[in-house]
């Protein structure tokens, strides 16, 4: 087989993007009928190839997971055996990274103003034979904390870039100041991480998406970290770029062109140190989907209310960010088979909490809604059951994998009640409790 002809075939078995439309109807229905609704649909083939893509893409760099996108096992495990590392947000995070497999020295721990139960946690593990572990901090004070924990392990600064002055003021590379160190005082704190510990790296995370439109904020970043780095006496190991790779949403979105951010990314990276990018969505976002059931079709005057059993508390991302998600009718086509086309209809898709912030999609056409209808929410493996939450005491949805596997079972009212003092079920400090006993004396 020839370079191209191989080429060829990878483009064609591991595409850029997995479009809502791509994933098997019949399947899928047939998951619904079998799990009921609302339901995550999770890929697992489609995780693997989105990180070996990464890998391909950034074949000199260390790429971790963020995984705040997708805790699930399922997720953690797939992304593990494909070799990326973890990037982790909180101890809670760190512990099931560690339980899906990632060793200790692919585990970093980002710590965002750091609650002192989360410093106990993982000074504890990184104590228990976990010294590979890196724990980035963005703050002195963190340090402190960490010290005064007998912590002494490998240590990585996170700096906000975009804070100091007179360099690329139009140019927003910078996070909210509740993150990361200011870059003029990043030195300063570097030399104190190598007092308490092993200065390793240097971190940053924007936070907006990297686009294939404007990657010009990212080189910003990118050739900054990468000067800081240069400047610093002892020189880091590695110098994380962050996440934020893009993913497109909408149907007419093009996909990220990985090579070029790729390529802009080591272009820009003008150091000695080795290069580490943690993307968290371009993993998992497209891997997954939502099915939902519509429950009620409703003529108004401005458009038609198709009510569905998902809402904010099954995906967050509408309400919470005016998130946009494809909604696609699995019950009718608007200019297919005959047995199942309908008139194209102007609807908005509601869920089931009194809230007006409880919309999926908006000005949304659909294949004449009928009560009973399953529909789709595509791209929807990030932040998506992550996301999830009881509000209106609603059970969190199951995800199952495209294989009809549980990957998290449906929850239950029982689940509901189960940590009130008067809970039926006194077996719930289950699986880790390790934060809460050594704190123990905590209210
Ligand atoms: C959330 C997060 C990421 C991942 O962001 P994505 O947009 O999902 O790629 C990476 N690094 C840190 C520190 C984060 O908090």
């Amino acid at each position: 087989m020839s370079g191209s002809d191989r080429t060829a075939g990878e483009r064609t078995t591991n595409p850029p993007v997995r479009r809502p439309a791509d994933w098997d109807a019949e399947r899928l229905r047939s998951l619904a009928a079998e799990y009921g609704t609302p339901l995550y649909v999770l890929d697992p083939d489609r995780v693997r190839q989105n990180c070996e893509r990464l890998l391909g893409a950034f074949p000199d760099a260390t790429v971790d997971y963020a995984v705040k996108a997708n805790t699930t096992r399922t997720v953690l495990e797939t992304v593990e055996q494909a070799g990326l590392g973890a990037e982790c947000a909180s101890a809670g995070e760190v512990r099931r990274a560690l339980d899906a497999g990632f060793p200790a020295e692919r585990v970093r721990y980002t710590a965002v103003n750091p609650p002192a139960a989360d410093l106990d946690a993982v000074v504890d593990w990184w104590r228990e034979g976990g010294d590979g572990l890196t724990v980035t901090v963005g703050a002195r004070d963190a340090l402190d904390a960490l010290a005064e924990r007998g912590y002494d392990g490998r240590l990585c600064v996170r700096v906000n870039p975009g804070v100091g002055a007179g360099h690329h003021e139009k140019v927003t590379t910078g996070d909210a100041p509740q993150f990361g160190v200011p870059f003029d005082r990043a030195d300063e704190v570097c030399t104190a991480a190598d007092d308490v510990g092993e200065f390793v790296g240097l971190h940053a995370h924007v936070g907006s998406g990297v686009s294939g439109e404007d990657l010009s904020a990212h080189e910003v970043l990118v050739a900054r970290m990468a000067m800081l780095a240069d400047e610093l006496d002892p020189a880091p190991e590695f110098v994380s770029v962050g996440g934020g790779l893009g993913v497109p949403y909408s149907r007419d979105e093009p996909p990220l062109d990985l090579e070029s951010v790729a390529d802009a990314t080591r272009d820009a990276f003008d150091c000695d140190a080795r290069l580490a990018v943690e993307p968290g969505r371009y993993v998992v976002a497209d891997a997954g989907i939502l099915l939902t059931e519509a429950t009620t079709v409703k003529e108004t005057e401005e458009t038609v209310v198709v009510g569905v059993d998902a809402g904010m508390t099954t995906l967050l991302r509408p309400a919470l960010y005016d998130a946009y998600h494809e909604i696609r009718s699995l019950s009718g086509t608007v200019d297919g088979d005959d047995r199942h086309a309908r008139d194209p209809t102007l609807c908005l898709v509601a869920g089931p909490v009194c809230e007006t912030a409880d919309v999926l999609g908006e000005e949304r056409v659909l294949p004449a809604p009928e009560r009973g209808d399953l529909l789709t929410v595509g791209t929807t493996g990030a932040y998506g059951y992550e996301m999830a939450s009881t509000y209106n005491s609603r059970p969190r949805p199951a995800v199952v994998t495209l294989d009809g596997e549980t990957v998290a079972r449906r929850e239950t009212l029982a689940d509901l009640t189960r940590l009130e003092a008067d809970g039926d079920d006194d077996g719930t400090r289950g699986a880790d409790t390790r934060t809460a006993d050594t704190r123990g004396d905590d209210a």
